[in-house]
């Protein structure tokens, strides 16, 4: 598995002249070595696959990423992955520019002098695009968790709680679940603060006669889910049904209209379309989508200006939202792998407007 990534990455290498490259970003360490500890470089070249790591972690990178060569390394890692850089040859060696600060690049600077520095971005992003059958399951896992904890909301989400309560419960739940971990803090949003697209949980408490706007996922074999919807209590504000009514239209042009071969933009522009007929396409101010993997928000893109290309095998979200200053808002999320002729849709639950209890619990 990790061997026909190696082989992607190396391809790069060839083609773009480099003798190796450092690979420094904790997703991307994963994706091509299976390594999941939280520090570590990899160095890989034509002919070898390193793994530098410090003392914590000896025993599990030898455990987790067979076949490579794991180094130890000092408290100054740079140093001795020098060493190793010297000892294989390279002459020109790319890094990330995304995963290296300032100052990893001086240090670098200064155990490899006489080598060539090469930043270099995305080279490792672009292959994680397309998510292969190992990575599917994965998600396809971690999508089945975000379906659980929907379908228990309606035992636990009541209108008096504050929003605070509500996310605490939502992430305790996907832990029990089989969530390893959340996939980042669960927004809940009650009423006007429903307009905020990525409101922090407060003490505001979720009343009757108002929306609700949940935002979850879980990770599971460190790949995460993402999904967003929209519940109600008592009688909400017959302008946040037509909403709720537009933006489910919007999503589901969106999902019957994403394939192969698309840009990002293009499908951004099946549901903004919609929303704009509908009279809210100001109101949708944010992309449509992300694409969801080892990281809950990596490429590609859907938005007005992305010029990413879909393709089979990828895993996006279709999000879209009208927020209503004042009102409130509402977004619907899911996960959908692209297929050759069309989408899956990953996660399950049921999108259609649901009123939950007003009792107090
Ligand atoms: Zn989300
Ligand atoms: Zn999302």
């Amino acid at each position: 598995m990790t061997g026909e990534r190696l082989a992607g990455l190396r391809l790069l290498l060839a083609r773009e002249g480099v003798d190796g490259i450092l690979v420094r970003g904790a997703a991307n360490r994963r994706y091509l070595s299976g390594f999941t500890g939280s520090a570590g470089t990899l160095l890989i070249t034509a002919g070898e696959a390193v793994l530098g790591t410090d003392f914590r972690y000896l025993e599990q990178a030898g455990e987790q990423a067979p076949g490579w060569r794991v180094v130890r390394t000092a408290s100054e890692e740079e140093r001795t992955l020098g060493e190793v850089v010297r000892e294989l040859g390279v002459r020109r060696l790319a890094f990330e520019a995304d995963h290296t600060s300032c100052a990893a690049r001086d240090r670098l600077e200064r155990s490899l002098a006489g080598v060539e520095l090469v930043p270099v971005q995305g080279w490792v992003e672009q292959q994680r695009r397309v998510k292969d059958a190992a990575e599917q399951a994965s998600i396809r896992r971690a999508a089945a968790v975000a379906d659980a904890v929907v379908g228990q909301l309606p035992r636990f989400v009541r209108t008096g709680q504050p929003e605070e309560r509500i996310a605490a419960e939502v992430e305790y739940r996907l832990r029990l679940a089989g969530g390893r971990e959340r996939s980042f803090p669960c927004i809940a949003a009650a009423g006007p603060r429903g307009a905020l697209p990525h409101a922090t949980p407060t003490e505001r408490v979720w009343s009757s006669g108002e929306f609700l706007v949940l935002d979850f996922g879980a990770v599971v074999d460190g790949y995460c889910s993402d999904i967003t919807r929209t519940v109600a209590a008592g009688d909400p504000p017959e302008e946040l049904r037509r909403v709720h009514a537009a933006v489910l239209g919007a999503q589901k042009a969106a999902r019957e209209g994403i394939r192969p071969g698309l840009t990002g933009a293009q499908v951004d522009a099946l549901a903004r379309r919609y929303l704009t007929e509908a009279g809210y396409g100001e109101a949708f101010g944010h992309g449509l989508g992300h694409g969801v993997g080892l990281e809950v928000h990596e490429g590609p893109v859907l938005s007005p200006t992305s010029r990413d290309l879909l393709a089979p095998g990828m895993v996006v979200t279709l999000e879209p939202g009208v927020y209503l200053p004042g009102l409130g808002g509402v977004r619907v999320e899911d996960m959908v792998l692209v297929t050759e002729e069309g989408c899956e849709v990953l996660t399950r639950s049921p999108r259609e407007l649901v009123c939950l209890s007003t009792t107090h619990g």
